[in-house]
C-alpha cells in the first residue's frame, strides 16, 4: 500500500518503556519495577481526583461536555485569562499538533532547539515542513534570531524548561526575544515544566497571561501530565490570543476529551498545595542526584525541573547502560535517539532514587 510520502521521513516516537513490556521481556515482577523514565509525578495526583472521580464513572455512556466549560473556568481562573483565550487538547501533544497543521504546510519552515521534545519535529514532517535546528545544547536565543532572520519559520518552538536537557530560559530574555519577531510568526512557548521552574529560579518562571497580553503570536503550553500527576488522562492545553485560539479549533475534533479528564483535571487544578508539595520534595531529592553525579565524576546538566540528564561522555555507553537497568528493572530515558551520549532520569520517590543510585553504582 502506497502512504503519505511524508511518513517515510518519520521515526515512529519512542515513549519511555512501558512497565508491561519489561514484565513480558525480562520477566520481572511489575511491583519490582521502578519508571524513572516519562517525567511522570511520582507521587501520583492529589487524593481528591480519585474521589471526584471515582463518583461520576456511572457518566461514561454520554458524550463529555464538549464546551469543557468546567475545565476552561478553572484555567481562566488560575492563569487569569478569558475562556476564549484557551483551548483543551488531549495532552498538550494534541495542541502542538493543532498548531503546525494552522500555520504550516510543505512550503514552511518550523524552528527549534538542536536537541528538545520530539513531537515537535514529528508534527511538523506530517505537513511536510522544514525543519531548523539550533546548534548549541541549551536555548541560545541569538541563535534563535540569527537562524529567523535567515529563514524567516512559520513557527518557533521555545521549550522552557526543555525536555530533554533541563535547561530554561530567562524571561527577560524570552521577552526581548519574542520582541524581536514579527507578528505573523508562530512563538509556541512550551511550559509543560513551567510549575517547577516557578519555585526553582523565579527569574526563569513565565506568565501565560503577560505572555500573550503582549504578544498576539505567542502560544502557551501547559500539560496536567507533569507536575499534576494525570499522565494517564492525557490533558494539556493552550492559551493564547483569540485569534489563534480561534484557528485552533477548526482543527479540534468534538469530544477530545474524555469526561473522567475533565473531572480529573478541574480537580487537580484546585489542590495547589498537593502539587507544591510534590514540587519541594522533587528538588530535595534532586540534591541527592547531583551529589551522586559529583561523587561519581560524570556532568549533570542544571535541572530546573523533574528530570536529570546525566553526559556519560567517555566513561560509558547511554545504551547500553540503558539496557544494564532496565535488566535489573529500572526503565531510564536513554537519549541516543537524540544524538546524545547522555540519560534522562525522572526524579522519583526517595525510595526509587536509592535504588537507582544502587543499580547505578552496580553497573557504572
Ligand atoms: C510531556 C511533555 C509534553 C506533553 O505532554 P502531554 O502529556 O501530551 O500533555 C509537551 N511538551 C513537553 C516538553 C513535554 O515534556
Amino acid at each position: 500500500m502506497k502512504f503519505n510520502a511524508e511518513l517515510d521521513g518519520i521515526k515512529t516516537y519512542e515513549a519511555g518503556k512501558p512497565i508491561e513490556l519489561v514484565v513480558r521481556e525480562f520477566g520481572i515482577e511489575p511491583d519490582k519495577i521502578i519508571k524513572l523514565a516519562s517525567n511522570e509525578n511520582p507521587y501520583g495526583c492529589s487524593p481528591r481526583v480519585e474521589d471526584a472521580v471515582s463518583k461520576i464513572v456511572s457518566k461514561m455512556a454520554r458524550y463529555p461536555d464538549d464546551s469543557m466549560s468546567k475545565l476552561k473556568n478553572g484555567l481562566s481562573r488560575h492563569y487569569d485569562v478569558e475562556q476564549s483565550e484557551v483551548i483543551i487538547g488531549a495532552g498538550s501533544d494534541q495542541i502542538i499538533e493543532f498548531a503546525i497543521h494552522a500555520k504550516a504546510d510543505s512550503s514552511s519552515k518550523v524552528l527549534m532547539n538542536s536537541v528538545t521534545f520530539a513531537m515537535y519535529e514529528i508534527y511538523a514532517r506530517h505537513v511536510g515542513a522544514q525543519i531548523i535546528r539550533t546548534e548549541s545544547l541549551e536555548h541560545d536565543l541569538d541563535q534563535f534570531y540569527a537562524l529567523y532572520l535567515e529563514h524567516a519559520p512559520e513557527i518557533i518552538f521555545l521549550c522552557t524548561p526543555n525536555n530533554p536537557t533541563g535547561d530554561a530560559i530567562d524571561s527577560e530574555e524570552l521577552f526581548a526575544f519574542v520582541e524581536k519577531i514579527d507578528s505573523d510568526t508562530m512563538v509556541v512557548v512550551d511550559g509543560a515544566y513551567m510549575e517547577y521552574v516557578k519555585v526553582k529560579d523565579t527569574s526563569k518562571a513565565l506568565e501565560a497571561a503577560e505572555l500573550i497580553e503582549r504578544f498576539d503570536n505567542v502560544l502557551y503550553l501547559g500539560t496536567f501530565s507533569k507536575a499534576y500527576g494525570l499522565g494517564g488522562m492525557r490533558v494539556g492545553y493552550g492559551i493564547a490570543s483569540q485569534e489563534i485560539i480561534k484557528a485552533l479549533y477548526k482543527l479540534r475534533p468534538p469530544f477530545n476529551i474524555t469526561t473522567l479528564s475533565l473531572e480529573a483535571a478541574s480537580v487537580a487544578l484546585d489542590d495547589e498545595l498537593f502539587v507544591a508539595e510534590c514540587i519541594e520534595l522533587n528538588f530535595e531529592e534532586m540534591r541527592r542526584y547531583e551529589a551522586f553525579a559529583k561523587e561519581q565524576a560524570i556532568k549533570l546538566i542544571e535541572s530546573h525541573t523533574n528530570f536529570v540528564t546525566f553526559c556519560l561522555e567517555e566513561r560509558q555507553d547511554s545504551t547500553l547502560l540503558a539496557e544494564q537497568l532496565l535488566k535489573k528493572g529500572m526503565i531510564i530515558r536513554d537519549l541516543s535517539g537524540y544524538g546524545l551520549n547522555a540519560i534522562r532520569v525522572t526524579i522519583g520517590t526517595p525510595t526509587e532514587n536509592d535504588t537507582f543510585f544502587a543499580l547505578m553504582r552496580e553497573v557504572l
